[in-house]
Order: C-alpha cells, then sequence, then structure tokens
C-alpha cells in the first residue's frame, strides 16, 4: 500500500483483499475481442489483475495524483488506455469510437457518492455493455438485486431489470478496504437482457415506472389514478394481478406492456 492521501469526497476507498479482486474480475466471462472500461482503477488493484485477462482496457481516472502510481503499478501491461477524467462528464461513445471490438464489460469498485449517476449514464449514453461488475453499498445493491414482493424492490429495480438481468455476485466487509468505509460493499453482476418486448419510449416508460411506485406500499389504482385503468388492468389481469396490486408485486416486463400500452 502507498502512503496516498485517500480523499473521502472522492469515494477512495482502496480494496487491499486479494480474493475479493480475484473473484470481481473472474466474475465475467470475457469473450472474443472484448474491450473492458473500469471506472476509477485507483492504484490498481484491481486493473491489473484484468488487464491480465483481457484484450483492452479503458480506464477512467479522475485524480490525476494516481498517475505515478497507476504508471508503475501497470508498466507490465501496455493493453489499456489511462484517461484522467470525470467518468461522468466524459463523452464514452467517443473514447470507444477509437476501438475495434466485439464485446464491451465494465468491471468498477464504484466510488459510492455516484454510483447510481454512473449507472444512469451507462444506461442514458446507451453504451453497448454486454455484462458489468461493480461494486457499490451494499443496501444499493440490494435494492438493485431484489425480486418482486421484495421490500426493496422499486422503481430504481425495475426500471434497470428493463435493460439488466442482476445478481448478486458477492457481499464484502469494511474491513477488505483501505481506509475502512463505514458500510459493507457488495458485488453484483448485470447482464444486458434479450429483450422479448421492447420499450416504444424510454421516458415515457421510466415516467410509468416512477409514477408507479410514487407511494410505497399503496396499489397501482392509486398510483396510476391519473392513466387508463381500464387498460392497465387488462394487462395486469394477462399476469395474474390486477389494480389492487401493489406496484412492488409487479415484475418489469409488466410495466414495459403497460407502458407501451398507454403511449
Ligand atoms: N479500483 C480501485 C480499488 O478497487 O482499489 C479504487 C476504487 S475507489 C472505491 C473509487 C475510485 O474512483 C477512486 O480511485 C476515485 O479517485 C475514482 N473516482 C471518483 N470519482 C470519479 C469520477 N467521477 N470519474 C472517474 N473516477 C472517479
Amino acid at each position: 500500500m502507498y502512503n496516498f492521501d485517500y480523499k473521502k469526497s472522492l469515494g477512495q476507498n482502496f480494496l487491499k483483499d486479494k480474493i475479493v479482486v480475484e473473484k470481481i474480475v473472474s466474475a465475467i466471462n470475457y469473450e472474443d475481442n472484448n474491450l473492458v472500461i473500469e471506472i476509477g482503477p485507483g492504484s490498481g488493484a484491481m486493473t491489473k489483475e484484468l488487464l491480465k485477462r483481457v484484450d483492452f482496457a479503458i480506464l477512467y481516472e479522475i485524480d490525476t495524483r494516481l498517475e505515478k502510481i497507476l504508471f508503475k503499478e501497470l508498466s507490465d501491461y501496455v493493453n489499456y488506455e489511462l484517461i484522467f477524467d470525470d467518468f461522468l462528464k466524459r463523452n464514452i461513445g467517443n473514447d470507444l469510437s477509437k476501438y475495434n471490438y466485439d464485446n464491451l464489460y465494465i468491471v468498477a469498485n464504484l466510488p459510492y457518492y455516484i454510483t447510481t449517476p454512473i449507472i444512469n449514464k451507462i444506461v442514458a449514453d446507451k453504451l453497448p455493455v454486454k455484462e458489468m461488475v461493480i461494486m457499490i453499498q451494499k443496501e444499493v445493491a440490494d435494492r438493485l438485486s431484489s425480486k418482486p414482493g421484495s421490500r426493496d424492490y422499486g422503481q430504481i429495480t425495475v426500471f434497470l431489470n428493463y435493460f439488466f438481468e442482476i445478481e448478486k455476485v458477492l457481499t464484502v466487509s469494511k474491513n477488505c478496504f483501505v481506509p475502512k468505509p463505514k458500510v459493507d460493499s457488495a458485488v453484483i453482476k448485470m447482464k444486458r437482457r434479450e429483450q422479448k418486448e421492447l420499450v416504444k419510449d424510454e421516458e415515457f416508460f421510466e415516467k410509468i415506472v416512477k409514477d408507479s411506485f410514487r407511494f410505497k406500499r399503496k396499489t397501482i389504482k392509486n398510483n396510476l389514478s391519473n392513466y387508463d385503468l381500464k387498460k392497465i388492468d387488462i394487462i395486469l389481469n394477462k399476469y395474474g394481478f390486477d389494480i389492487n396490486t401493489r406496484s412492488e408485486c409487479i415484475p418489469y416486463y409488466v410495466f414495459v406492456e403497460i407502458a407501451n400500452e398507454l403511449l
């Protein structure tokens, strides 16, 4: 470990547990001609293991103080581009357009203060990511990987589940990091879904999902009272639900059909 002045404001909790690093980087099945994005390589704990396995990686790190450390740690490798910039502000599509690849993946131990904005950006920028394996706060991991009927199931679960199959890979203790964070972490794997029914208008889908969860524990009838409840009921009936069902019990693909029908 380096004598480094960790910045809390940048979510700098670096992984020191080699077994966890190994589990994260090997959670992806890297297919041929792959390109992998790592967000926040830090001092390169995961990057070194990643570069052993992948064809090429683009690393986005906001903190230029890490430049020397990273170049030293990664000196055995040439299969990467290191970009010192804010991932959130960067035009990622532009960076990717320079490369020829067939399979895109993302691996990251995310800075927790911007977990949701980063995931939202990946979706909004329509990055053609096949799989991503990310370490996030355990509480958020539970929410994103929850299933209908669970207390954790909510708006963001439904929205992201339209794009990705989400599963929790492992829980990681605070003790695996330096400095030690206040909360436990978990690793989730998000695998691009083969869509059965495509959302016709993503913005409208997002709005319907948001409205459906406006009041937690209320029924669809209460939450979507401004919409055509008859049409909604017909779709719900197809799946064994009705308008008195609570939103937290309804799978994402039913919301897709509802949004497409109401458009
Ligand atoms: N990957 C390293 C590890 O596992 O040890 C470090 C992970 S640390 C939780 C998060 C990293 O993201 C830090 O290196 C931090 O400087 C970087 N970071 C924070 N905000 C960022 C941003 N907006 N864009 C790119 N990197 C960022």
